[in-house]
């Protein structure tokens, strides 16, 4: 086996010394860090270190973004960035640091590995070895949220062609250059034909251009419990946001423990390394926590910086620990287990193994040419982009549609009519079902009358003859066809 931990190789000269920056974070993160960075420098990692502080007390000390201004600077500069989990603060308006580095930082690409290290770690899937490529920077992450009605908030959903291609393209390249044999792609395309069904797509597309890699596509939900159940059966997993945050955690946590985790967020530029976990403020202060995520995190920075051979010494020094039952306590058991060890002994045995390698787990070779193929961007030539009509959505306390469609007529300028109502998505009118349940949140289609052209002016007109007869707009969403294909979604059930 060769590769699996491997990260993409930037150009950085190997054994040159590498400015990073180390943030410590809280809770159980300084005593991980402390001693992650012990097993690098007794490895041999040629790296400088330069810490900034981030997490609670910079959140608490009155900064929302928990991080200081002087912080970027460094970490822009450094440009590799190795962070111990923090804590953010709950309720308070304090914002995600994990979630603004990813995106300030164009950090679009978030890699885990999740293996598992039978029979040194209960599992009940010992041949599981699969890399999670998870988008990082769009979908329901973009954080956009209004509060719309009294009863109804939206989130909206952002799939971009530049966001998806990238991150299928860096999927197709770490399965080429580390020899994965299948790139599966997961979304929800049957149902959202738009956003989800761009990401597949786009999947298609790439894929093409990579006839050497088996290639498949799973609907999310029944993907997510394969995984669950099979995972053996994946390689590599590429898929949007929110669902590749969620099925990570999953891959991590049925090879026997979220703790011994590590992730990399690659962007154009820059690129961070953290553990999976979080802070375990319960366990924090008794030096018990277990550093194998954030180390696993820095073997994967130690490749991406062209260290390959340091990484791969502790790589292996780490396998051999796990496979000697030196453990701690969140893996220690009985029977399994030889000793329980605390956080500073674990890295004391790593560090004692350095230059060994794992006798029953399979020992790493990293690969030392490493190379992805990530050309920028290219824009496509534009579509020729038609409007169609309007969706117009209205905040109204009724529940019968009929009644609204009556209220809605008035809204006619002979060029645009109502089509179709619906409520949270399905059809409610014309012809719609006295079962179905409704919120104050309407979306009313209009469609030009036949033989019309409409404009913006048309939906101007109609927003203002809304507003005359009394109806509260919430906002419109504007029909559009692409090259002559229509690209919005059906109400469902029309
Ligand atoms: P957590 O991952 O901190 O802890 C979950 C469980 O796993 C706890 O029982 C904990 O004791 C255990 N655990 C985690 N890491 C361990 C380790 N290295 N060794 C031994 N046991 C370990 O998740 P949580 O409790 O939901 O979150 C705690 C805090 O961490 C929250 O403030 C959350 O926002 C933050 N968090 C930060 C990050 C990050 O910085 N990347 C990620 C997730 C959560």
């Amino acid at each position: 086996m060769s590769g699996q931990y491997d990260e993409i190789c930037l150009a950085t000269k190997p054994m040159t010394k590498q400015r990073i920056t180390v943030a410590k974070g809280d809770g159980i993160g300084p005593e991980i860090m402390d001693a992650t960075l012990r097993i690098l420098n007794a490895a041999g990692a040629e790296i400088e270190i330069d810490e900034i502080e981030v997490g609670e007390r910079v959140y608490l000390s009155g900064n929302t973004s928990g991080i200081a201004k002087e912080s970027w600077n460094i970490i822009r500069r450094n440009k590799v960035f190795l962070k111990s989990p923090i804590t953010t603060p709950q309720g308070g308006g304090y914002k995600s640091l994990n979630v603004s580095t990813r995106k300030f930082l164009g950090l679009y690409a978030n890699i885990r590995p999740c293996i598992s290290l039978h029979p040194y770690i209960s599992t009940k899937h010992p041949q599981m070895d699969i890399v999670i490529i998870r988008e990082n920077e769009e979908d329901l992450y973009a954080g956009i949220e209004h509060q719309q009605t009294d009863e109804v908030v939206q989130c909206l959903k952002l799939i971009s062609r530049p966001g998806s291609e990238k991150i299928v393209r860096y999927a197709f390249e770490y399965a080429r250059v580390y020899g994965r044999k299948k790139v599966t792609c997961f979304t929800k395309d049957n149902i959202m034909k738009q956003s989800d069904g761009l990401f597949h797509q786009v999947f298609d597309e790439i894929g093409a251009e990579y006839p050497e890699i088996e290639k498949e596509h799973w609907i999310i939900d029944i993907g997510a419990a394969k995984v669950a159940d099979t995972p053996e059966v994946f390689d590599v997993i590429v898929m949007p946001n929110l669902y590749g945050d969620v099925v990570s955690d999953i891959a991590a946590q049925i090879t026997g423990s979220v703790g011994l985790g590590g992730s990399a967020n690659i962007g154009e530029t820059c690129a961070m390394f953290e553990a999976i976990h979080g802070s375990a403020p319960m366990i924090a202060g008794q030096g018990i926590a277990n550093p194998s995520g954030l180390l696993q995190g820095a073997v994967m920075m130690l490749n991406h910086i062209g260290q390959t051979e340091v990484a791969e010494k502790i790589q292996n020094a780490w396998l051999k620990t796990i496979e000697d039952g030196v453990h701690t306590v969140d893996i220690y058991k009985e029977g399994t287990s030889k000793k329980k060890v605390n956080t500073v002994e674990f890295a004391d045995a790593v560090i004692a193994n350095l230059g060994q390698k794992p006798v029953q787990l399979v020992g790493v070779e990293f690969r030392k040419d490493a190379k992805f193929h990530l050309p920028p961007y290219q824009r496509k030539a534009q579509k020729v982009k038609a409007l169609k009509g309007v969706d117009l959505f209205i905040h109204w306390h009724g529940t019968d549609a009929n009644i609204l469609a009556e209220m809605l007529k008035p809204l006619n300028n002979g060029k645009m009519n109502l089509s179709m109502i619906t409520n949270r998505g399905i059809k409610v009118w014309p012809e719609g079902f006295e079962e179905t349940f409704c919120t104050d949140h309407w979306r009313c289609r209009y469609k030009p009358v036949d033989g019309h052209i409409p404009s913006k002016s048309d939906i101007i007109e109609l927003l203002q003859l809304a507003e005359q007869h009394g109806l509260d707009s919430i906002k419109t969403e504007n029909l559009y066809s692409f090259d002559g294909v229509d690209a919005y979604s059906l109400g469902q059930g029309q």
